[in-house]
């Protein structure tokens, strides 16, 4: 799959192979938006283009390289999908997803990569019964990364619709997926990223596909509460207020874990919305008066340059207050890591 070969979605193709040029590739990242978005047709081009050795450009992977001939059959021995499964009348204990490789295969080349879960239920007969994405394939991914790659530089592990990843599951990738191999890269895929488990969630860097989830909504009650906070942070964090900064973590210290995490949640919100105006020009429905504005005024200081980097610090900011960190030592290093982004020059004490 060749990115020439996805309709629209330029934004997020040139966001994708500029981490590539500035070799700034995420090794796990979130592939999230609706169904019908491309995501997984993105993914695999993404995953095509890090290993073709015979880039056009900037712009796209050859197609014809050794490499992008395998990835165009999905037959790269570098290239590993995990997807749900179940048993069936063919494989009727212990299912893994290589035991459905060939089904697989055949079913992304037909349907042009739009796959849908149910259509994959059906592809491989599950009947009445729900896939999931179970122990026995978490180990297998454990397995296949202990391996060097055959001849790439990237193995690629892709797992689609990882929120099906069952909940006991999970903890066995937990590791691996937080420090991978060297050259490994993680790219998973799902349509609901609320139902991910929270700790998989925390590992992974985001990428919204347009008419994702909280591009066009999420927005909660809550956030209305953050707003005012949220600006007058991001005012010291500009301004490098050392001082109010330092009111700002002790006060947000205060709060509970929950809050602190719907607070920096709804500060992802923002970048999202953000990036939304200034890579598509709109913004979800229900925002207004204040808020408007100054997500107006704030989308110029979000650029393609620290995007990820913003979502990296707030995603890993998520993770460390699930795990208990300090407060008051987490929200200041953020804060600086902040007016770092905008002053990359800044020093704390002169
Ligand atoms: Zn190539």
């Amino acid at each position: 799959m060749r990115f020439c070969e996805i309709d629209g979605q330029d934004e997020i193709k040139r966001k994708l192979i500029q981490t590539v040029s500035d070799q700034r590739v995420s090794h796990a990242q979130l592939f999230f938006g609706p169904e019908g978005c491309c995501k997984l047709s993105l993914a695999i081009a993404y995953a095509q283009y890090i290993n073709c050795t015979n880039k056009q450009g900037i712009t796209d992977s050859c197609g014809t390289c050794p490499s992008c001939l395998k990835y165009q059959k999905l037959a790269h021995p570098d290239l590993h999908f995990i997807y749900p499964v179940a048993t069936t009348k063919r494989v009727p204990k212990k299912p893994q997803s290589k035991h459905f490789i060939e089904n697989w295969r055949k079913f992304l080349l037909e349907s042009n990569y739009q796959a849908s879960l149910q259509e994959w239920y059906g592809a491989i007969e599950l009947e009445n019964k729900q896939g999931i994405i179970n122990a026995d394939d978490c180990n297998e991914i454990i397995t296949t990364l202990s391996y060097k790659s055959y001849e790439s530089d990237y193995k690629v592990m892709i797992l689609w619709m990882v929120e099906k990843l069952y909940y006991s599951a999970a903890p066995k990738i937990l590791k691996i997926l937080e420090e991978p191999p060297e050259k490994t890269l993680f790219l998973l895929i799902s349509e609901d990223p609320d139902q991910i488990i929270k700790t998989i969630l925390s590992r992974t860097l985001l990428v919204k596909i347009p008419g994702s989830p909280l591009f066009q909504s999420g927005r909660t009650e809550e956030d209305t509460i953050h707003f005012e906070s949220f600006r007058q942070w991001m005012r010291a964090c500009y301004g490098a207020k050392i001082v109010d900064l330092i009111s700002f973590t002790s006060e947000i210290s205060r709060f509970g874990r929950e809050k602190q995490k719907g607070f920096l949640t709804y500060g992802l919100k923002v970048i999202g919305f953000c990036a939304s105006v200034n890579f598509r020009n709109n913004l979800p429905a229900g925002i207004e008066g204040e808020e408007l504005k100054f997500i107006r005024d704030f989308s110029p200081f979000i650029k393609i340059e620290n995007l990820h980097e913003f979502n990296d610090l707030f995603n890993s900011a998520i993770f460390h207050v699930e795990r208990n960190a300090h407060a008051p030592t987490l929200f200041l290093d953020l804060s600086l890591k902040i007016v770092r982004l905008f002053k990359p020059n800044f020093v704390p004490l002169s």
